[in-house]
């Protein structure tokens, strides 16, 4: 199942420290001020990520999750992942190790194209 693009996850991901710092600031904000009320939606939105994140969590465990490949956008299967890598596995590209950072997203290694159509001899 399909539920963005790898990137559009990672820039989502990238957001969340954002998030809980704004949200920790908030806080030591005086009682009265009406600044406060911010951290509700900002927490619904870290929360709702945090829920994304084990939805595919649960997605990944069964083998189910896939991605919008970062090279050609077709769906690629999750193979495997941890807190640096994914392991992607596309029609298209062939299995692809994507290294993550905060900021950025990095093929690591990827197979030559497959073949489309095997010639007939
Ligand atoms: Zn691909």
């Amino acid at each position: 199942m399909k539920l963005f693009p790898l990137r559009t996850w990672h820039r989502l991901c990238s957001l969340t420290p954002l998030l809980a710092v704004a949200i920790v600031g908030l806080w030591f904000l005086p009682a009265t001020s009406r600044w406060q009320l911010l951290a509700l939606p900002l927490g619904g939105v870290l929360v709702s990520i945090a829920l994304l994140g084990a939805w595919q969590g649960w997605l990944l465990a069964r083998r189910r999750l896939e991605f919008g490949c970062p090279q050609c956008r077709k769906n690629a299967l999750v193979t495997a992942a941890d807190k640096k890598r994914w392991h992607l596995d596309c029609p298209e590209c062939g299995p692809l190790t994507i290294h993550t950072g905060w900021r950025s997203l990095r093929i690591a290694s990827y197979a030559k194209k497959r073949p489309r159509h095997r010639s007939k001899k």
